[in-house]
């Protein structure tokens, strides 16, 4: 329990300024929460303070000046092993050059990751988000798309030439995908086959962020209490650059 701070002689404080009066001892870490004096884990970053520090964490990346990846070591394990709060969740492709925790420069504990082909929403990624809004509090869900991103190509691919009789596996991902493909092929985007792929990328991001809003009960009862937001970003493959385009 290294992450324990005492908290005594601060009588009718609540649990929320407590924390922050614990994170003002102990800004090393930086992290988005931090345990109260009963060990419960309390979440005391909002959304958009959440937001702030991954846009931040962007420009150390873009600027090649990362300073929280090389955060890590026995100390800070240490303290993790008190429980996490992770500030943000990310869902994000699983594409080898997205990495989430590098892209935004974050280290240990810092966030909630969810890493499937073509960021798409299944149950099993909004039972996962599910798990880290209610759990730890986490106030940013981040659906986070990539430009030239291969599982959108391939649907685009499957749609102008069916193959049929492939994988079901992959065939799962393809279904998720294939929706806003085929209403973006209705508009005269399909005369321009790289305008088509750059929009389906987006169009992507934004179904499943508008899936996480509204696809699950407990998600949404938290958003409408104002406790959670979901916004929608793409990262770009050349200038590693993110843009929050969706919810912001
Ligand atoms: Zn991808």
């Amino acid at each position: 329990m290294g992450a324990r701070i005492p908290a005594e002689g601060v009588p009718g404080v609540d649990a929320v300024e407590r924390a922050e009066r614990v994170g003002e001892l102990w800004p090393r870490f930086g992290r988005g929460s931090l345990r109260d004096m009963t060990g419960s884990e309390v979440q005391s970053v909002t959304a958009t303070e959440a937001l702030a520090r991954l846009r931040q964490g962007n420009a150390r990346f873009v600027d090649e000046s990362p300073q929280r990846v090389a955060i890590g070591g026995e100390r800070l394990r240490r303290d993790l092993l008190a429980g996490q709060a992770p500030f943000a969740v990310i869902l994000g492709c699983s594409d080898s050059r997205v990495p989430a925790e590098i892209v935004f420069d974050q280290s240990l504990g810092d966030l909630f990751v969810i890493r499937v082909a073509g960021n798409i929403v299944a149950p099993s990624q909004v039972g996962s988000i599910e798990f880290a809004a209610d759990r730890f509090g986490t106030p940013l869900v981040v659906v986070l798309g990539h430009t030239g991103c291969g599982a959108v190509s391939a649907t685009i691919e499957e749609l102008e030439r069916p193959s049929g009789g492939g994988s079901p596996n992959l065939g799962s991902i393809v279904a998720r995908i294939r929706p806003t493909v085929e209403s973006l092929r209705e508009t005269e985007l399909v005369e321009d086959p790289a305008r088509l792929a750059a929009a389906a990328v987006r169009a992507n991001v934004r179904a499943s962020a508008d899936h996480l809003r509204h696809g699950s009960a407990l998600l949404e009862e938290l958003v409408e209490a104002g406790r959670l937001r979901v916004v929608g970003a793409e990262y770009c493959l050349e200038s590693g650059v993110v843009d929050f385009f969706d919810g912001v």
